[in-house]
């Protein structure tokens, strides 16, 4: 597996996004866990549940304008990739976080 799709900068770009987002998801406007919070007590699932990811309108993880990009949460942004045509299974999401 190799995610050379996506720039080196990633994690930067995509920590951005999600503090430009208030670390809100923009479908649901769930409120998603920020770096520094406090996760004893949570489970593995309620975590990944809390967890903003950002997503690739275009589904190309090689396109980081702004424009292109979209905080999410894990269930929002799964239910994206299911819902239509990908070219990222989901089983590879975990690149985007
Ligand atoms: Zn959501
Ligand atoms: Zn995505």
């Amino acid at each position: 597996m190799s995610n050379s799709r996506y720039s080196e900068d990633w994690q930067a770009i995509a920590t951005a996004v999600k503090e430009q987002a208030r670390w809100r998801c923009a479908k649901c406007d769930r409120q998603c866990l920020r770096p520094d919070d406090d996760i004893t007590g949570l489970t593995k699932s309620e975590r990944t549940k809390i967890t903003l990811t950002v997503h690739h309108h275009n589904r190309m993880p090689e396109d980081n304008r702004a424009e292109n990009l979209i905080a999410l949460c894990t269930t929002c942004h799964l239910a994206c990739h299911t819902r239509q045509q990908s070219n990222i299974p989901p089983g590879q999401l975990s690149f985007e976080f």
